[in-house]
């Protein structure tokens, strides 16, 4: 279905919805690898109250998906279907100081913003932020963390919307948090949080915040299309290193290439489709189980449909 077909089936149902709507949106132009095909309709509602209404008027059948700023998502050639949602940065981008140790964030605010918003309020413990390039959502989705600190540690509260538009207020153990994953129901929209940290010197913030910087830098390719980390850490070692001791730091396959900087990010050089990337990914489990017998967890979060005649089998190990 693409997004004008979407949209005549669901005559005036959207009618008197604020946000703006975009027919057949390139994902490329939304996620950090730059790749990826349309999805049917980019929904960015303008306010909570806005995307509440499109839930109750999209009938539950249509496919409703999220994004936030991409910076986690490879997206496949053949789009995703239905609505993908985005929040605006006006209606949900706003972050402030509730309490001398609360912030109150919307979730499309961008990691960087809040982990500035903290420094300015004194309030510790949100400088990893600052070397994420995520926004709020996604950090809620992911449990994002680095430098030794992770979002379930600062949230205190959730406000999500479900599939039907209805309001949840999950607490931090309702998000079931682990590493790089909330249990949180799939069809949950963020919309805003109640983050925790503590009073702390601006001095001392500003610094653990330059030490952040200085470290991505060094040993991140941050200026490349990337998805961050590709595979998740196996208990005991580091994804890279097994990436690494399989031979695949700098395999390229098409456009697609192990960062030859960091071998467990993967970085789009130019040409790459969500193809090319998809399948050095897969490649690259699968050299890493022949070698060491290590099962690699995809952490980078794949979506949408193959386009036709370029399906990858999930895990191709067997065929190489
Ligand atoms: C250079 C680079 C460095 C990185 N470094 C790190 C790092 O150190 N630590 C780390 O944890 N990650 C890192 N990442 C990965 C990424 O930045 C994080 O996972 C980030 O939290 C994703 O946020 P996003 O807004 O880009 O989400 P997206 O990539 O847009 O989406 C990720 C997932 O979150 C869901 N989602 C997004 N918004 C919402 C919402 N409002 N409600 C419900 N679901 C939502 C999406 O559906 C998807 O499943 C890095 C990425 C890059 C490119």
């Amino acid at each position: 279905m693409n997004g004008a077909i979407l949209l005549e089936r669901l005559g005036d149902r959207l009618a008197g919805l604020r946000g703006r709507m975009t027919l057949d949106a390139g994902m490329d132009k939304v996620t950090w690898f730059r790749a990826g095909g349309p999805a049917d309709v980019l929904f960015q509602p303008a306010d909570e109250e806005d995307l509440a209404a499109f839930l109750r008027a999209v009938p539950e059948d249509i496919p409703v998906s999220m994004v936030g700023i991409g910076s986690n998502l490879l997206v496949r050639d053949g789009g995703i279907r239905g609505f993908v949602v985005r929040l605006s940065a006006k209606g949900f981008g706003q972050a402030e100081a509730v309490s001398p140790t609360q912030i109150r964030a919307g979730a499309s605010i961008p990691d960087k913003r809040l982990a500035a918003v903290a420094l300015e309020a004194g309030i510790g413990g949100f400088h990893f932020y600052h070397g994420i390039p995520g926004g709020l959502g996604g950090a809620l989705r992911m449990n994002a963390g680095a430098n030794g600190v992770e979002t379930r540690e600062r949230v205190v509260e959730v406000r999500a919307l479900d599939r039907r538009g209805e309001l949840h207020v999950l607490s931090n153990a309702e998000m079931g948090y682990a590493y790089r994953h909330s249990d949180a129901p799939k069809d949950l929209i963020f919309t805003s949080a109640l983050m925790q940290g503590y009073a702390e010197d601006r001095t001392t913030i500003q610094a653990d915040m330059d030490a952040v910087q200085h470290h991505r830098e060094t040993v991140q390719p941050i200026r490349e299309k990337t998805g961050g980390s590709t595979f998740k850490n196996p208990p005991g070692t580091s994804a890279w290193k097994e990436v690494d001791k399989a031979g695949c730091r700098g395999l390229m396959i098409g456009g697609a290439q192990m960062s030859p900087m960091h071998c467990n990010f993967m970085i789009n050089t130019g040409t790459a489709t969500g193809y090319d990337l998809e399948f050095l990914g897969e490649t690259v489990r699968a050299r890493v189980l022949e070698h060491s017998g290590i099962r690699l967890d995809w952490e980078i979060k794949r979506v949408g449909t193959f386009r036709a005649g370029h399906e990858i089998d999930p895990f191709l190990g067997q065929m190489l």
